[in-house]
């Protein structure tokens, strides 16, 4: 069967690295930015240099007036989409004190309900299919402390009961829907403000976007495993 996923927040970091490494099994490719087309349009050329077809597709996936005419298009332009990767997320450093409302809402908006629009939008695919995989990126955050702030604890943990609610209600129509949950990969997220070092871990380096995209090609791969969070963090904790 051909491979038609649809990767939220693709442009770069993880989200790159599952677009590259899907391709490389098979997949055709719709790479969704927010706003760094430049480097959405790269992942794409570096798919279609695979040999697979790729289209970089501009939305904020927290809006469903963005959503629908996503999915439309990559529908019109790739085919029905099988695969969904909700990948998109934001990380504000915010303490108890200085996080505002206006934080809260968009981390929730942007991490947990982005999946949940996604999601709706692409089930009449995947059931018209019978066939269906949901791969949505959590964090190590959803379960420890976090450097993040726990708005950002609260985004990551309703993921993953979002995860399970909808693998409850879609096992019987082909359709497996799980989580990753990564902690300390090395990307603009990390890069760009958590006061994070590697000697807090205990393999001794951050993890690498290739490593989180092996899990999601794992668990595309995988009919059996449904409803589960896929941990990797170097040895930082054990669920
Ligand atoms: P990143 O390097 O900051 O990249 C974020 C990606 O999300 C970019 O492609 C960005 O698009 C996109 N994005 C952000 N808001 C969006 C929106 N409203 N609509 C559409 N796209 C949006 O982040 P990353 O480290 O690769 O993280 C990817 C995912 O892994 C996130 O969900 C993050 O929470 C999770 N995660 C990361 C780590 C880590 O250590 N890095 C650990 C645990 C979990 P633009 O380029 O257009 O801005």
């Amino acid at each position: 069967m051909p491979l038609y996923p649809d990767l939220t927040g693709a442009s770069r970091g993880i989200g790159a690295a599952i677009a590259l490494l899907l391709a490389e099994a098979g997949a055709d490719i719709a790479v969704n930015y927010r706003e760094r087309s430049a480097e959405a349009e790269q992942v794409a050329a570096a798919v279609q240099a695979l040999g697979r077809r790729a289209i970089a597709v501009a939305a904020d996936v927290s809006d469903n007036a963005a959503v629908t005419p996503m999915v439309s298009t990559v529908a019109a332009q790739l085919g029905p989409v099988d695969i969904l990767v909700n990948n998109a997320g934001i990380a504000l450093i915010r303490g108890i004190d200085d996080l505002t409302e206006a934080d809260f809402d968009q981390t929730i908006a942007v991490n947990l309900k982005s999946a949940f629009l996604c999601i709706q939008a692409v089930l009449p695919h995947m059931r018209a299919q019978g066939w269906g995989r949901i791969v949505n990126i959590s964090s190590g955050a959803a379960r420890g402390a976090g450097g993040v702030g726990l708005h950002y604890n609260a985004s990551k943990a309703g993921m993953e009961g979002l995860t399970r609610g909808y693998a409850a209600r879609l096992v019987k129509q082909g359709i497996t829907v799980n989580a990753v949950a990564p902690s300390l990969i090395e990307t603009d997220m990390v890069k760009s403000g958590l006061a994070s070092s590697p000697s807090r871990i205990p393999l001794g380096r951050f993890g690498t976007s290739e490593e989180v995209a092996q899990v999601v090609l794992m668990l595309v791969g995988n009919a059996y495993t449904t409803g589960q969070t896929l941990p990797l963090s170097g040895g930082m904790s054990f669920n």
